[in-house]
């Protein structure tokens, strides 16, 4: 039974010592989307040729920022929240409500092809929107992961998944989780951090950014465990970037080196 490993934090020091142990829900919050303004301008100024794609990551971050900030302590959070398994619940139309103002900063910000596709979507009434919304929240993703509407349900919707994950206090404790153990998504990225003499990898969700603890030396790709198939690359200048590749299943991920805990 996949969700047998989730569990809700109880208040007190003690599960609190043993929240921070298992890494699984750290808090992200509005500091994460800051992190993301920040290094989207800083790029941007940088990188002249792609500062078009980066102004619009920095425009997504900012409206995700606010958005986060708006719904974390709404009602329909704190209800979603205190499900058994929040994942699992349907869409709520109160999301498709508040669709609009996204596709407006789509369609000032982005790029030709989406800035297009923003303009048709919100054509659309409420009932296609809260379609949208729930054939991407209701399932793990990959349903409409290859077509355009993806980009818009997963950059949307994903201050939602960050403040119900935060405020339902999801724990994991279950097995090695090769997708997110709460939203059942991907990770988008790795995290070493030391830990005695050596480091400890975790992922990170691409979705919810929930953070869970995964062995070194597996590919979360395919489980490949033979190091010679896992080489891992870094550049001279990126030395706190790494690319774990792994030549079974010839995906890769990025992972940041934390030098503090
Ligand atoms: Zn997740
Ligand atoms: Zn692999």
């Amino acid at each position: 039974m996949i969700c047998s490993g989730i569990a809700r934090e109880e208040t007190g020091a003690d599960n609190r010592a043993m929240s921070d142990r298992t890494l699984s829900n750290r808090t992200v919050g509005s500091n994460e989307w800051q992190r993301r303004i920040h290094r989207a301008e800083e790029l941007a100024a940088r990188y002249t040729s792609a500062s078009e794609i980066l102004r619009f990551y920095g425009a997504i971050a900012r409206f995700q920022e606010k958005f986060y900030r708006d719904i974390e302590g709404s009602r329909v959070v704190r209800e979603v929240a205190a499900d058994t398994n929040p994942f699992a619940r349907r869409m709520e139309r109160e999301l498709a409500r508040k669709f609009r103002p996204f596709l407006s900063m789509v369609e000032r910000s982005g790029p030709g092809k989406l800035r297009e596709t923003a303009r048709e979507l919100a054509a659309q009434d409420e009932d296609s929107h809260l379609e949208l919304l729930a054939d991407f929240w209701e399932t793990d993703g990959s349903a409409v992961a290859a077509e355009t509407g993806d980009f818009f349900a997963r950059a949307f919707l994903q201050p939602y998944a960050v403040a119900v994950r935060t405020r339902a206090k999801l724990q994991w404790k279950g097995p090695t989780a090769f997708v997110c153990p709460f939203c059942k998504r991907k990770p988008g990225m790795g995290v070493l951090r030391p830990l005695g003499e050596g480091a400890q990898r975790s992922l990170v969700c691409s979705f919810c950014l929930a953070e869970w603890e995964f062995r070194r030396i597996v590919c979360p790709g395919c489980g490949e465990e033979d190091p010679v198939k896992l080489p891992v690359y870094t550049a001279e200048e990126l030395q706190h970037v790494r690319v774990e590749a792994c030549d079974s299943c010839k995906s890769y991920i990025k992972t940041d080196r934390k030098s503090v805990v």
